[in-house]
């Protein structure tokens, strides 16, 4: 999905450009049904029947094939037509006395073996002994069963309308006849013969076979556009919709069936202001685009943002044929965006409620010439003032991680050896200062007796993940209760597991799934009320992971408590993971 302006515009641009070309393909292809159409008609009259569809075409080549085979007392006769793009002549159905499967196979390079001389020279040639003759070497007649030929180039010539003189000679394949019945070979006269002939064959294969590979264009061109992601839908003049991809269907709740019979974009698009944008793109002939908020029809409490793009579509003399728009679902863009702004406005709070309180006992302190407070109560101020500068260090230092993180920039991993159970005191007695740490919380932790007195770890980054783990914990249980930090050695021997549980107010499943990324809050009336930057838990998840650990989460839903749980390697330095310390860590 396209995340600015410039590369919208480029997609938009490709995307017109198919469709422009897909428009001329259409109308080639349009031109040419008619043309095969005549063909068809002339060649079925005389047969005194009515043209029905391209499978008649087909039947009708079929016939004529038989009638060449037949006039010269051959027994099989097959047609090769170039493939100006790989430089090959292939053999194409139908053809008489082979096995389809035989012709589909048959390709050769244009200017190799007979049917490569024919075409190069525009010459006429008899192969009078398939398997002696070193110029069939290529084609390797004999192994299907040929003994003798006689290949005649196909001509397609263009006349000039008010003259009928020929302008224009081109040929584009071959034509063969094989194995002459009764034993004989082919002489002059079948050449003279077949060369007569092949002029009406070539009109007929000619018209053919440039319609199958328009139609297989053509139905590579839609293919394409079916399977964009974003939605498309094209208009023409009358109104009418000829063609709107899958995306576009889902995203108004339509299937193909509602569309059947050439249905107005009016009949059948419900939202009002998606209609204006069609109707102004065809009548005001210019490139119109809005972003458009459309309700999920599998989904109907969810609506998804649209960036909707029309454009006019003209044919090949600039004439407007009708509009293409496109449907780019930008929610996500959007939600980042909205949580970009929120983030600031949460971070600026976050770093204004520490600073407001430094500021206000300071000023008190500064005030204070006469010396009323004693030296108790400016321990106490100077207490507050230290916590909240911490507080501030810890935000600023979390600033700075995600920043590093997001740079992609390695997460320094400082190992080294120290003792868990006096870093979980430490951080548990920092805590129980914490503002959200409340009467009727109480604080523990209960390790195992396998997990070792010290471990070797970045014990900063360890005890920024205890902090915010345990932060979270009280800050997310306002109505207090326990909350606990256990550990132990999984089986195995390799990994330690931790969990810091608490009794608060839980996650919902589809918050779950979130948890860890960046900026990522649960959105409630409580946690609306509770101040965060959603950068906690990221920054968890980024640090236990560096370690090579694991970091989840369990809730068993809103209101009955949450646990954390993470791991980390016993020995970082055992099997290697070494590698995965100090290395980069996904943002
Ligand atoms: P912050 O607390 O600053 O918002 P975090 O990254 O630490 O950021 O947490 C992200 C979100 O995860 C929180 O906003 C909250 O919605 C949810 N969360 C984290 N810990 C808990 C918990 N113990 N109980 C319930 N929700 C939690």
């Amino acid at each position: 999905m396209p995340t600015d302006g410039e590369s919208m515009d480029t997609l938009r641009d490709r995307l017109l450009r198919v469709e422009a070309e897909l428009e001329k393909r259409n109308d080639r292809v349009k031109r040419l049904e008619k043309e095969i159409e005549r063909l068809q008609q002339q060649i079925q009259e005389a047969q005194g029947q009515p043209a029905v569809d391209f499978s008649e075409m087909e039947e009708a080549l079929k016939r004529l094939l038989t009638r060449v085979v037949m006039i010269l007392a051959a027994s099989k006769a097959l047609f090769m037509v170039s493939d100006t793009k790989t430089g090959e002549l292939f053999a194409d159905t139908p053809a008489i006395g082979f096995e389809d499967a035989d012709v589909r196979r048959l390709r050769i390079k244009d200017h190799l073996g007979i049917s490569g001389e024919v075409f190069r020279e525009n010459q006429p040639v008899i192969l009078y002994d398939a398997e002696a003759d070193d110029r069939a070497a290529e084609e390797q007649w004999s192994r299907l069963g040929i003994r003798n030929g006689l290949c005649v180039p196909l001509v397609i010539e263009k006349r000039d309308e008010e003259t009928n003189a020929v302008i224009e000679r081109r040929t584009f394949g071959v034509l063969w006849v094989f194995n002459k019945k009764f034993g004989n070979a082919f002489i002059a006269e079948d050449v003279q013969l077949l060369t007569r002939m092949s002029r009406n064959a070539a009109a007929i294969i000619n018209a053919a076979e440039t319609f199958k590979i328009l139609v297989k264009e053509r139905d590579e061109a839609l293919e394409t556009i079916e399977s964009l992601s974003m939605g498309l839908i094209m208009v023409n003049t009358n109104q009418r919709i000829t063609q709107m991809n899958h995306s576009a269907l889902r995203i108004f709740g339509l299937t193909k069936e509602d569309l059947a019979g050439g249905r107005t974009y009016d009949a059948v698009i419900k939202d009002e202001k998606v209609r204006e944008l069609l109707r102004r793109s065809l009548e005001e002939d210019a490139d119109v685009s809005a972003e458009v908020p459309l309700t999920n029809p599998d989904n109907p409490d969810h609506s998804h943002t649209f960036q909707v793009q029309s454009a006019t579509v003209r044919n090949e003399i600039g004439e407007a044929i009708g509009s293409a728009t496109i449907f780019n679902d930008i929610t996500e863009i959007k939600n980042v965006d909205k949580m970009k702004t929120a983030f600031v406005s949460t971070v600026s709070h976050e770093l204004r409620t520490p600073l407001t309180a430094i500021k206000g006992f300071i000023s008190t302190l500064v005030q204070d010439t006469e010396g009323f407070f004693d030296n108790n109560t400016r321990h106490e101020f100077y207490t507050i003032i230290d916590t909240e500068c911490d507080r501030l260090r810890r935000l600023i230092d979390d600033l700075l991680n995600v920043s590093r993180i997001e740079a992609n920039a390695a997460l320094e991993m400082n190992l080294t050896k120290f003792n868990l159970r006096e870093t979980l005191d430490k951080v548990i007695a920092i805590q129980s200062g914490s503002t959200y740490k409340k009467e009727n919380h109480s604080l523990s932790w209960e390790m195992s007796p396998d997990v070792p007195t010290e471990i070797e770890a970045d014990q900063d980054k360890i005890e920024q993940v205890f902090h915010n783990l345990i932060g979270n914990a009280l800050k997310y249980a306002p109505g207090g209760g326990p909350v606990q930090v256990t550990g132990k050695l999984l089986p195995g021997g390799e990994m330690l597991e931790f969990a810091i549980s608490d009794r608060g107010i839980g996650m919902s499943d589809a918050f779950l799934k979130k948890v860890g990324e960046k900026f990522a809050r649960a959105d409630n009336r409580d946690t609306r009320t509770i101040g965060g930057t959603g950068i906690g838990l990221f920054l968890v998840k980024a640090f236990v992971e560096g370690h090579g650990g694991r970091m989840w989460p369990h809730s068993e839903g809103e209101g009955k408590g949450s646990t954390f749980f993470f791991t980390l390697p016993l020995n970082p330095n055992a099997d290697g993971r070494d590698g995965n310390l100090g290395s980069r860590v996904a943002g």
